[in-house]
């Protein structure tokens, strides 16, 4: 019989009822170290004080009006992201996969509007997620994601990983956009070098194609720049956020040059929750501490505390890993076995980390993690890898 909650997850045997910080707690008060923070979500950690202030007296004030009205808390957003950003302009949504629909939709409306309605491809590249809708599934292509959901929605180019050759090839009179995530998350930490960043740009302009960006893992601090693609000093002219920009309350958006916005005129896309007074409070919040130079600062100082301890466990259990990767917190353990395995060897020694594709075991701790926290982290991860090793010697 279905489960009543369709089955659609394989979910670990944990529940948690409470979290502080970067520690989830279960009923009976077992404490785990969270690296996962719900996927990169939870960027201030779980139930930060000035998060559900600002959450607590909006909503004693006002949840929800239509985008009908002015929404000022949505007005304020939009200005912070405009003035810490490329930016000229924003669209808020409630998930990353909805920000990737209105990528999509913003780039074809551009060319049609310049009298080019045939340019509608989308070239994306292997490994690449960015959502789980109908136009998602077909942006990555992956038959994991594809399958039995056809016919799928037309336009999208799949490239192989790092394939410069392939990529010129690809580009031609059809080519709208091309779409990427600076580091891949569900991919694996797959970084794309600042260089080929800076290549895609180049292209980009020497072809008059968009470039989009998928920063809805890398974004709001993770990588410890506000957005990863300034370490390659590059800008986009289309952005997806989610993730870490609500804090854990379910909030996206879409950033974009005012010319790759210029098709989206009133009436050409809306959202009925989409930049609610809730989300956009939270939102305005999060990016507040975030954009600060010295908050960035100290996510650089742990992120290379916690890579610099990671690559002791690297060298200590050779059997067990290959490599770290990954910039800022926003870290990957190349694994030798099966990263499912290190993952659930790790909910024993309660410490929570996230597998991800290219068997690397991923690690997006609150930005808020503690350095006591991170030296905790690792011992029960080199714990977890001990056990691993006794069981398969
Ligand atoms: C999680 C994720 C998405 C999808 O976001 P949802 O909020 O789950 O819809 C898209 N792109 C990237 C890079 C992601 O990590």
């Amino acid at each position: 019989m279905i489960t009543t909650v369709l089955p659609t997850y394989n979910r670990a045997p944990l529940s948690f009822v409470k979290g502080e910080g970067s520690w989830l707690v279960e009923a009976d008060g077992r404490r785990f170290l969270d690296l996962g923070a719900g996927i990169a979500v939870n960027a201030l950690g779980h139930a930060n004080p000035d998060l559900v202030a600002v959450l607590k007296d909006q909503a004693d004030t006002l949840w929800h009006v239509s985008n009908l009205y002015k929404i000022p808390q949505q007005q304020a957003l939009a200005d912070k992201l405009v003035d810490e950003t490329f930016a000229d302009t924003c669209f808020f949504t409630n998930s990353g996969t909805e920000a990737g629909e209105l990528a999509i939709k913003m780039a074809r409306k551009y060319w049609s509007d310049k009298g080019q309605p045939d340019k509608i491809e989308i070239i994306t590249f292997e490994g690449c997620f960015h959502g789980r809708s109908t136009g998602a599934i077909a942006a990555s292509g992956s038959e994991k994601m594809t399958k039995g959901f056809g016919p799928l929605m037309p336009g999208f180019v799949h490239l192989p990983w790092g394939d410069h050759d392939a990529l010129r090839a690809a580009v031609g009179e059809k080519t709208a956009a091309i779409m990427i995530e600076p580091i891949q998350g569900e991919g694996g930490i797959r970084t794309v070098p600042d260089q080929c960043l800076k290549g895609l740009r180049d292209l980009c302009d020497e072809n008059g194609i968009l470039l989009i960006f998928d920063e809805v893992q890398t974004g709001v601090g993770r990588t410890g720049k506000l957005f990863a693609h300034e370490w390659a000093g590059v800008s986009p002219d289309i952005m997806m956020v989610a993730k870490g920009i609500g804090g854990g309350f379910p909030l996206g958006a879409v950033l974009a040059t005012e010319d790759a916005a210029s098709g989206m005129v009133a009436g050409t896309h809306g959202s009925t929750y989409g930049g609610n007074p809730l989300g956009c409070a939270v939102g305005l919040k999060v990016m507040q501490i975030v954009a600060d130079p010295a908050f960035l600062a100290d996510v650089n100082r742990k992120g290379a505390l916690l890579r610099q301890k990671l690559e002791g466990l690297v060298a200590s259990h050779p059997d067990v890993f290959e490599a770290v990767r990954g910039t800022g917190l926003m870290l990957g353990l190349k694994c030798k076995v099966a990263p499912g395995d290190l993952v659930t060897r790790g909910y024993d020694q309660n410490v929570l980390t996230v597998p991800a594709a290219d068997n690397v075991a991923r690690l997006l701790p609150a930005l808020t993690i503690t350095d006591d926290e991170i030296s905790e982290a690792v011992a029960r991860i080199d714990a977890a890898a001990s056990a691993l090793e006794s069981e398969t010697t």
